[in-house]
């Protein structure tokens, strides 16, 4: 199994040869068919198997056209922590290297200001933690309406945390028409029940 029997573009193609990776790992292989589909994904998987890679290059691949228009993110990915955010916005950097591609990290700790600059300028990808997220939009700086494509990352550090009803009012302000990638290391039962409400008869891949 090779990155191109994958059918990722060639710009995504560019972007994986030039970070050095050479075979896709079994989560890649799996998730990253479905979510080109346009299927929702359930990713069971831990941290160090790939699974960033696994929703950063299809949504690489599938925002490649189109553009973001002001104070309205075209993708969203939930992180439970800054450093997870932090983290998952350096993939974008190495990966999205081809890409034009505008990314906004939505984080606590910083000030608000900087970060509703980016998003009145337009972002492709928006990284944020639910809190920081549900701020922005009580504010009134951030919309949501043409959100395509949603992940929640890291789901059951997530339940941890105590964001379980944060997520939930996040996903019910989205369009109902996105697709959603959903990973976490374990299912819990409040984790299963997440998924029934709010993914679309999803794919299930486990590694
Ligand atoms: P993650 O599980 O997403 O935290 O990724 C763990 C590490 O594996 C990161 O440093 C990635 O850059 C790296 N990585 C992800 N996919 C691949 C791949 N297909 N080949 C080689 N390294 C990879």
């Amino acid at each position: 199994m090779t990155f191109k029997d994958l059918k990722l573009s060639d710009k995504v193609l560019a972007a994986i040869d030039a970070a050095g990776y050479t075979t896709p790992t079994p989560i890649q292989a799996q998730a990253i068919p479905f979510a080109l589909e346009g299927r929702d994904v359930v990713g069971i998987a831990q941290t160090g198997t790939g699974k960033t890679a696994s929703f950063v290059l299809p949504l690489l691949n599938m925002l490649e056209q189109g553009r973001a228009r002001a104070r309205m993110p075209r993708s969203l990915i939930l992180e439970p922590t800054r450093e997870l955010a932090a983290q998952v916005a350096e993939a974008f950097e190495t990966l999205g290297s081809q890409h034009k591609l505008t990314v906004a990290l939505l984080i606590g700790g910083v000030s608000f200001d900087d970060q509703e600059k980016k998003l009145e300028r337009g972002a492709d990808i928006l990284i944020a933690t639910p809190g920081r997220l549900l701020d922005h939009f009580g504010r009134g700086k951030l919309l949501m309406n043409a959100v395509d494509y949603l992940v929640i990352d890291e789901a059951d550090r997530m339940l941890d945390m105590g964001f379980i009803p944060d997520i939930e009012r996040i996903c019910k302000l989205l369009p109902p028409s996105r697709q959603t990638l959903f990973f976490s290391a374990t299912m819990p039962p409040e984790i299963q029940k997440l998924t029934d409400q709010f993914l679309k008869n999803p794919e299930q891949v486990r590694v």
